[in-house]
């Protein structure tokens, strides 16, 4: 089983979270809950037309948690990159090792991607199409690589973009992660 660690719980976070939970990995997220989407009235997420950023968040946790991803409400201090190993070391509670880290934490954990020796190019984290920073399986994600333009939506989509990456990776080939409705309950009257 592949492990994951993921720094922050705003959308592009939990995002992440939620893809490569749902498809079985052994995901843990560190977050300390202040995403600015308490602040937040979203009436652009297409899809869901007019919903609290707190309410969004509440739900997008709950959603991540069900699907298999660990929350842990604490704040990151410091992250080590040795052996091909990510260990990340909270405040509070058990350093934690994995094979890949997704760094998420807003403009807030630019230190953290700087620690590990990450590129940064004019006060951002660099990174590719897939969010893959200049360090092997370490990633980051959207407030922390668009500071300036910077929406719920495009960051829950870089979650997505960057899980499905890992996946792939892991596969050895490309990956997809579709579902479709359920199939009609039979009709037991008939
Ligand atoms: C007043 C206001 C209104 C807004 N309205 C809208 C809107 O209407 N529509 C819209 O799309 N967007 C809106 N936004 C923007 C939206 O909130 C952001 O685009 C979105 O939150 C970015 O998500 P993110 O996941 O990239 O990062 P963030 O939401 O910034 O999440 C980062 C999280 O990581 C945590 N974190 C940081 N460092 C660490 C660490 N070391 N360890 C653990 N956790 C850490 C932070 O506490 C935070 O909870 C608004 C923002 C503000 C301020």
């Amino acid at each position: 089983m592949t492990t994951i660690t993921i720094v922050g719980d705003g959308p592009a976070a939990l995002s992440a979270a939620l893809f490569l939970a749902k498809a079985g990995n052994d995901v843990t997220l560190f977050g300390a809950d202040e995403t600015p989407m308490h602040y937040a009235q979203l009436y652009n997420y297409l899809g869901i037309p007019d919903i609290s950023g707190s309410e969004f968040q509440r739900t997008a946790r709950q959603q991540a948690t069900d699907l298999g991803a660990t929350v842990v409400d604490a704040e990151v201090t410091a992250i080590e990159a040795a052996d091909g190993t990510f260990t990340t070391t909270p405040a509070s509670g058990e350093p934690r090792a994995s094979d890949y880290l997704i760094l998420a934490g807003g403009k807030a954990s630019q230190a953290l991607a700087g620690s590990l020796g990450i590129e940064i190019h004019d006060g951002r984290v660099a990174v590719d199409a897939e969010y893959r920073t200049s360090v092997d399986r370490a990633y980051a994600l959207g407030r922390l690589v668009r500071p300036d333009r910077s929406q719920a939506i495009i960051s829950a989509g870089a979650g997505a973009v960057a899980a499905l990456d890992i996946l792939s990776r892991e596969a050895g080939k490309d990956v997809h992660d579709w579902d479709t409705p359920p199939e009609p309950a039979d009709d037991a009257s008939r």
